[in-house]
């Protein structure tokens, strides 16, 4: 075993740590300032706190080997995290809507300490500063669990810079109403953000194909490296978590012998292994009379 698992438990682990430190921070700052716009900001980071988690779950769990109950290996535990997630969002997003529509027909005049605001800036930096190193750890390493908490961190700081500015304009101009708009709009993008999350998962659960880009990656590379087989059909292909499944039939002369037949298969399986790190490739071999004359023709 490498220690690459260990150390992208480590830093998922991390990142619940820090998670719960800017949640501390944002309500901190709520609390000084009654702001709702800071309220919601601070409500987005308890989905981060439960992103964390779930990518934390997601990687220890995906990382399990096949077994007998689980021969497919255990890399759809993602989607299970990721779902959960989602439910978090939309309750996170109804919880702002209702702090914020009361002040929004009503609004009353905020009167936000600027200490106050110099906390949740302060939150806001710890996440700037966590989400670089997430994403630049989630790309050494290939972990679309990082990858995801990293961009998720990363989109938070932009709402919460936009929530600071759109606080202290509204301090300064005395526009009161500007604060529960702002709470609304960090609600609406917290749904979108969650709706992107629900529908890559049911995606996956539901075993849809790999995107289009890949997908004709996938066939250049068997027509290339399938010297001496002559079509390729019946492609299937499918994600689970960070794995990728692969299947096709590989029609060659029927008076070919199966080692040759076989020598074909694992060059082309080693030719898609070589570009997509988890791969999973099963070949069905066929004689040519099987051929359908559509699909992949081998150069
Ligand atoms: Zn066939
Ligand atoms: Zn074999």
């Amino acid at each position: 075993m490498s220690r690459r698992p260990t150390n992208l438990l480590t830093v998922a682990l991390g990142s619940v740590f820090i998670a719960l430190v800017v949640l501390g921070l944002k309500f901190l700052a709520y609390a000084m300032t009654g702001s709702v716009a800071l309220y919601s900001d601070a409500l987005e980071s308890i989905i981060n706190v439960a992103a964390a988690i779930a990518a934390f779950i997601a990687l220890r769990v995906a990382a399990l080997p096949a077994d007998a109950n689980h021969p497919y290996g255990h890399t759809k535990a993602e989607y299970f995290s990721a779902v959960a997630e989602g439910v978090l969002i939309v309750l996170a997003a109804l919880s702002i809507a209702r702090a914020a529509i009361p002040d929004l027909l009503a609004p009353k005049a905020i009167d936000a300490p600027y200490t106050g605001l110099l906390v949740n800036l302060g939150a806001t930096v710890v996440n700037v500063v966590w989400a670089t190193l997430l994403l630049r750890t989630g790309r050494a390493s290939r972990s679309p669990a990082l990858l995801a908490d990293g961009r998720h961190v990363m989109s938070d700081v932009v709402t919460s810079v936009g929530v600071l500015i759109g606080v202290v304009a509204a301090k300064l101009s005395g526009l009161a109403f500007l604060d529960p708009l702002l709470a609304l709009l960090v609600a609406l993008n917290i749904l979108w953000s969650g709706w992107g999350l629900m529908r890559e998962s049911v995606g996956g659960l539901m075993d849809a194909a790999v995107d289009g880009k890949t997908g004709s990656r996938i066939r250049t590379l068997l027509s290339e490296h399938g010297e001496g087989a002559l079509e390729v059909h019946d492609l299937r292909t499918r994600h689970a978590g960070r794995m990728t499944f692969i299947e096709f039939h590989l029609v060659v002369p029927g008076e070919m012998t199966v080692e040759v037949a076989h020598a074909i298969c694992d060059r082309l399986e080693d030719a898609l292994r070589a570009e997509m790190a988890e791969v999973s490739v099963t070949i069905h071999v066929e004689p040519q009379e099987k051929a359908k004359h559509h699909g992949v023709l081998v150069l």
